[in-house]
């Protein structure tokens, strides 16, 4: 059941109820239900460059799970074992702190390109519209253009609907179970997915991830489609934030466009009072969110381009200029000049390049070894037979890199610091972490103190460069 909220409608000017509706409560209804939106297909330069950014973005998507280097996958998130492999390089929680450097170059980017460009993200690389087009790309094929899918809606059940139905929802389910198990296969190796799947020995969540997805992307995609970036997405509501005058975006130009009204293409619209605007509604047939550009700047408008297109091809059927719709600037519409460089894409600019710069070099001088000691607190100290004292550690020695290693360990902070035990290379797997147990004896006439800072560092035998050190702190006696 819808909710109504009765109302009175109020008059600005006076702050109370306007004269002619005093004490006529009127009912406004807050709950709108969703009409079906049956986009016009349009061909035109900016659906080709869609075509692809969609092409390039669903290949690398696709392919990237089933591409090895050296038999190790090229993007891998190994949760068991806490691994993440990406283009041969391997990270580990550790790195997470990477993970939120370039979350939010990738927010800072989004800003950056929004000032810039409005909502080009939206129109041309957000999932949401990629697997949407194609869903709408399948759907034309089989149901035919506008026209026949709003005949076929409307039609009784007959053979055919039912065939072409049934036809369409079968093909954008193994779309969204491609798109399912592509996407587990990232975490679960893709090969052994399908095997595990096809054999019923998968993982219980891989079933129910590869399920999760393939729904989500049936229902996203298929039919929920703007609902999700007019009802769902964050993004639409704060993207006006970013917008100045200068912002190049899809608009309307009614200066040239009003006044709007239909004419043969023989007429003359000057001669008619009339602008450039034939008012043949396509850009409203055309727009994935069923909204009317001429109306101005909207939420609801994802900066597709698809107007533009339709636009312009009306335009070159009239032999008018093309650019009716088009991307521009508010400042242009007005007649003034537009800037590019302003200091909000300056500030925005700047920080993003300082951000990819930090992690640039971090990654670039990441070195692949960690190491951390554990001291043995089940006994303080010992005595030894030369009357030295020893502590006993545990190293674990973290082989970050892809190949196996030799590490040499060092001790210092404490002069006659010497290793009873460890002194021998220790070698560890790829990707893998060592645990090493370790006796230090020291003479007590080095102590100062019951606790005194000793340092272990260890060092490949390949490259010296490759070194990690940490402190801990090495007990004895109460000195005299
Ligand atoms: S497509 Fe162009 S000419 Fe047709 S209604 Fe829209 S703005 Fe006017
Ligand atoms: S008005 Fe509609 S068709 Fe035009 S850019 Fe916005 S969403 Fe796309």
């Amino acid at each position: 059941m819808s909710s109504q909220i009765p109302v009175r409608q109020v008059d600005p000017n006076t702050d109370g109820p306007s004269d002619n509706k005093k004490n006529k409560p009127e009912t406004v209804e807050l709950y709108a239900s969703r009409k079906k939106i049956y986009v016009r297909e349009v061909k035109g330069l900016f659906q080709r460059i869609r075509n692809v950014s969609l092409t390039a973005l669903m290949g690398m998507y696709f392919l990237f799970v089933w591409i090895t280097v050296d038999g190790d996958p090229l993007i891998h998130f190994d949760l068991p074992a806490r691994e993440f492999h990406l283009f041969t390089m391997t990270f580990f929680p550790q790195d997470f702190f990477l993970l939120a450097a370039m979350l939010i170059i990738c927010a800072f980017g989004l800003f950056f390109i929004t000032t810039l460009f409005g909502r080009v993200w939206c129109g041309y690389t957000c999932p949401q519209t990629v697997w949407t087009f194609i869903f709408m790309w399948v759907e034309e094929r089989i149901e035919g253009s506008r026209n026949k899918r709003m005949k076929l809606d409307r039609a009784p059940n007959s053979p055919e609907k039912m065939a072409r139905k049934s036809a369409k929802h079968a093909a954008w389910l193994l779309i969204a179970l491609a798109t399912g198990v592509t996407f587990v296969g990232y975490f679960y190796p893709i090969r052994d997915l399908l095997g595990d799947l096809a054999t019923l020995n998968a993982n219980g969540w891989a079933y129910f991830w590869v399920g999760f997805f393939t729904v989500a992307t049936y229902l996203n995609a298929g039919w929920m489609r703007e609902q999700v970036c007019l009802y769902m997405c964050p993004y639409a509501r704060f993207q006006s934030v970013m917008f100045d005058r200068n912002t190049r975006i899809v608009s309307y130009d009614p200066n040239r466009g009003e006044p709007r009204g239909s004419r043969k293409k023989s007429a003359d619209p000057e001669e008619l009072g009339l602008g450039d605007c034939i008012d043949c509604g396509l850009c409203v047939q055309v727009c994935p969110t069923g909204i009317d550009i001429r109306d101005g700047l909207q939420y609801e408008c994802i900066g597709c381009a698809l107007c533009i297109d339709a636009c312009d091809s009306v335009m070159d059927k009239m032999d008018y200029p093309r650019g009716l719709i088009r991307y521009t600037t508010e400042n242009e519409l007005e007649g003034r000049p537009s800037k590019l460089l302003r200091p909000r894409t300056f500030g925005y600019g700047a920080l993003l390049m300082l951000m990819i710069g930090a992690v640039v070099i971090t990654i670039a001088t990441r070195v692949p070894v960690e190491l951390d000691v554990i001291r043995d607190r089940g006994a303080l100290f010992s005595y030894n037979n030369n009357g030295w004292i020893e502590n006993t550690y545990t190293l674990k020695i973290n082989n970050m890199a892809e190949v196996p290693r030799d590490f040499r360990i060092e001790l210092g902070g404490i002069d006659s610091a010497r290793l009873l035990r460890g002194q021998e290379p220790v070698q560890v797997d790829p990707t893998a972490q060592r645990s090493v147990p370790v006796v230090v004896e020291v003479n007590p006439e080095d102590l100062s103190d019951i606790n005194t800072a000793i340092i272990f560092r260890i060092e490949a035998l390949d490259n010296a460069e490759i070194t990690d050190e940490t402190d801990s702190r090495f007990v004895g006696p109460r000195p005299r």
